[in-house]
């Protein structure tokens, strides 16, 4: 036992910075949801991973996120059989942004490392993230360099996130999940992040603090199919725009001038038919037209400037922190 101890990795910055000498805690937030049949094969694998790297102590949350296929049994077993192992259980289903934040909230890692519970975020990459905190980074995302699910999915993700990208007011990074980890003080922040339509990874990309990433190539599923259909994908899809950016109102607006504009054209060609060609005209044309043009214009116009407040109310409603702190520095500080 204690010639196992001697070969003692560099003591790193943040390990010093912790308490009483204990060694760094890694919190695991593992995420389930009807995954029955890979649940355990998961967990054996993560143990062993992080049995690699005895310098750490860890813990592991798994948030059942109301299954309903018999994965709650299994966790509890892993629960009993290892103090580590810990299991917050939804009262029904809250979706995966929601059981994410949940883990969050009772994770007490210096590092928190949040990952899918399916194998597709391979445990031995998480190692890699831990090293990059070791590092210095303070938030490490795992990028998808390539990954192995349907074409269907490939193809939408690939262009999902580089529309995203391109729409959004903070700088998401393209091709990356949940899959990261972030520091004690980042978690911590991420905590006070409490809006209902929640989109993790662009929070966490809005946070700042030093980010980094690592590439990795994203295995397939191991057991069981995506419990992201359609349907709660594209609801994914459309918070990760709506809660990011305010292009769609601005459309409107933009649309609003231009109707406007174009709609004063046709006013100018409604009046000059009726004063010089009174000849080719409609009678009562010229006022309906007028009239029309001119109000579709001014209602589209209107829609935006309304459009624009609704946007204020979206944010002010969201409550997001409005600065984050990293650190304050006193002269009396050791
Ligand atoms: N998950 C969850 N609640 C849900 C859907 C999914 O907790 O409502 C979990 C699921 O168990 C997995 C992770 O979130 O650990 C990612 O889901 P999935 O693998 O189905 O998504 P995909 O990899 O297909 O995008
Ligand atoms: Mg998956």
């Amino acid at each position: 036992m204690a010639d196992t101890m001697s070969h003692q990795v560099p003591v790193p910055v943040q390990q010093q910075a912790t308490s009483e000498g204990a060694p760094p805690l890694i919190s695991y937030v593992l995420p389930v949801y009807n995954e029955v049949d890979g649940i355990r094969q998961f967990h054996e694998e993560l143990v062993s991973t992080v049995a690699t790297r005895p310098e750490f102590d860890y813990e592991f949350i798994y948030v059942n996120d109301g299954s309903t296929d018999g994965s709650l049994g299994i966790l509890q077993d892993l629960a009993k059989n290892d103090p580590r192992t810990r299991v917050v259980d939804f009262a029904r289903n809250f979706g995966h942004q929601i059981a994410i934040t949940a883990g969050l909230d009772h994770a007490g890692g210096d590092a928190v490392i949040v990952m899918d519970t399916d194998l597709q975020d391979p445990p031995r990459v998480s190692l890699e993230l831990i090293d990059a905190w070791l590092g210095g980074a303070e938030i490490v995302s795992a990028r998808r360099r390539t990954r192995r699910d349907t074409a269907f999915k490939r193809a939408t993700a690939h262009t999902y996130y580089r529309v995203l990208r391109r729409c959004a007011e903070v700088d998401i990074p393209v091709d990356t999940g949940d899959f990261r980890l972030l520091d004690k003080r980042a978690a911590e922040e991420l905590r006070g992040f409490r809006e209902r339509s929640r989109f993790i990874r662009g929070m966490v990309a809005s946070m700042g603090f030093q980010q980094q990433e690592v590439l990795f190539d994203r295995d397939e599923r191991v057991a069981g199919e995506t419990k992201y259909p359609m349907r709660k994908m594209l609801r994914l899809a459309a918070d990760g725009v709506t809660s990011f950016s305010t292009v769609p109102l601005k459309l409107i607006t933009r649309m609003g001038f231009i109707s406007l504009g174009l709609a004063m054209l046709g006013i100018i060609y409604a009046v000059t038919l009726r004063l010089f060609f009174p000849a080719i005209t409609v009678s009562g044309w010229t006022m309906l037209m007028v009239a029309m043009l001119f109000l579709g214009g001014l209602q589209m116009l209107s829609l935006g400037v309304i459009g624009s407040y609704v946007g204020r109310i979206y944010h002010e409603v969201q409550q997001r922190p409005l600065y984050i702190v990293r650190n304050v520095i006193s002269h009396d500080e050791d």
